[in-house]
C-alpha cells in the first residue's frame, strides 16, 4: 500500500511499518515522539494521512472532503481512530498531491455548500502541513474546517487560525479529573484554545461524545455547559452519541477496550443532556 485509503472511518486501516513501529514499542498506547512532532516547514510539505473520505454530512457544513491525519497524544477511552493514533499509521503524501486529489471535488464540494475537514487522529501533530493544505484550499475558494481537541492549540498562532474557517472543537469533559481518565491527558489546554478562539471571534462547534457512565454526570455535563455558554463564536453544540463502531478496531489491534459493555445512551439520557446546554441559549443538536 502506497497511498491513503479511502472509504469508512470505521474499517481498520494500518500500514505494516506502522504496525511495525507499535509492536517495537511493545505498548500501542504509548505516545511515540513522532505522535507530537510537527513536519519539518521546507520544500513540498510531506504529511501522513491515515485516510478519507468524500461526501460526508457530519463534519462540518455541506457536503465535505474529510482528510484523516494520523499522529494523536490523547487515547481516548471511546475513540472509533485508534488505528490514526500513531503518526506512522499514516501514509506519506505530500500538499501537492493531496491537492491534486481535492481539486478533482472543489465545485461540487463549494456547490453544495462544503468544503473540506482536516480530522484524524490530531491534524495539530502536524502543523506545518495542515496550514499549507488549507491556504491552498483557500485559494481554491473552499470552506476549511478542523476537527481537533486543542490539545496542542499553542503551536497554532493567531494568524494561523485565519485560514480555518470553522473548528470542530471536542470538548469529552467539562471535569479534570474524567477528562483526563476519558483521554490519559489534561483539560486546560483544550478550554485554553476554545477561549481564545472564541476572543478571536473564530466560528466553532463544540462536539460533546455522550458515554453513559463515563461523561454523562449531571455535574459534568453542567461544567461543559457552562464553558460553552462563554464561548462568545460558538455556532452549535454537538452532543454525539456513544456508538461501537469503532470496537472492533480494538479487538483487531490487540487492545484493551474498556467499554465493550457499554451501551449507546437512551433516548431519554440524551434529551436530558441536550436539555442542559440548551439552558444556556445555546443551539443544539
Ligand atoms: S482525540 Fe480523537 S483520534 Fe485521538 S484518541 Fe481521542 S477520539 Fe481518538
Amino acid at each position: 500500500m502506497t497511498e491513503p485509503r479511502v472509504g469508512s472511518r470505521y474499517e481498520l486501516k494500518v500500514d505494516e511499518e506502522g504496525a511495525h513501529e507499535s509492536a517495537v514499542a511493545h505498548d500501542y498506547f504509548a505516545v511515540h515522539p513522532g505522535d507530537v512532532e510537527e513536519v519539518a516547514d521546507e520544500g513540498d510539505l510531506l504529511g501522513y494521512v491515515h485516510s478519507y473520505e468524500v461526501g460526508s454530512t457530519v463534519d462540518g457544513p455541506g457536503i465535505r472532503f474529510v482528510a484523516f491525519l494520523s499522529g494523536c497524544l490523547l487515547r481516548c477511552q471511546y475513540c472509533h481512530n485508534p488505528d490514526t493514533w500513531h503518526k506512522r499509521n499514516g501514509y506519506p503524501v505530500t500538499v501537492s498531491r493531496a491537492m491534486g486529489e481535492i481539486s478533482k471535488y472543489a465545485h461540487v464540494l463549494k456547490t453544495c455548500r462544503g468544503g473540506i475537514t482536516l480530522s484524524g487522529g490530531e491534524p495539530m501533530v502536524q502543523r506545518p502541513f495542515v496550514l499549507r493544505l488549507f491556504r491552498r484550499c483557500k485559494e481554491l475558494g473552499l470552506h476549511t474546517c478542523m476537527d481537533t481537541s486543542g490539545r496542542l492549540g499553542d503551536r497554532f498562532t493567531d494568524q494561523d487560525l485565519m485560514d480555518i474557517d470553522l473548528h470542530l472543537l471536542d470538548i469529552k469533559s467539562g471535569d479534570p479529573e474524567i477528562y483526563q481518565k476519558v483521554t490519559r491527558q489534561p483539560l486546560q489546554p483544550t478550554l485554553d484554545y476554545a477561549y481564545r478562539l472564541s476572543a478571536l471571534g473564530r466560528p466553532l462547534w463544540v462536539r460533546y461524545v455522550l458515554v453513559p457512565g463515563l461523561t454523562d454526570s449531571y455535574d459534568n455535563v453542567e461544567k461543559v455547559a457552562d464553558i460553552c455558554a462563554q464561548l462568545t463564536s460558538l455556532e452549535r453544540v454537538e452532543v454525539l452519541r456513544f456508538h461501537q463502531m469503532g470496537s472492533d478496531k480494538w479487538k483487531e489491534l490487540g487492545l484493551d477496550y474498556t467499554l465493550k459493555d457499554c451501551e449507546a445512551p437512551d433516548a431519554a439520557l440524551t434529551e436530558r443532556v441536550r436539555g442542559q446546554f440548551r439552558s444556556r441559549g445555546l443551539t443544539v443538536y
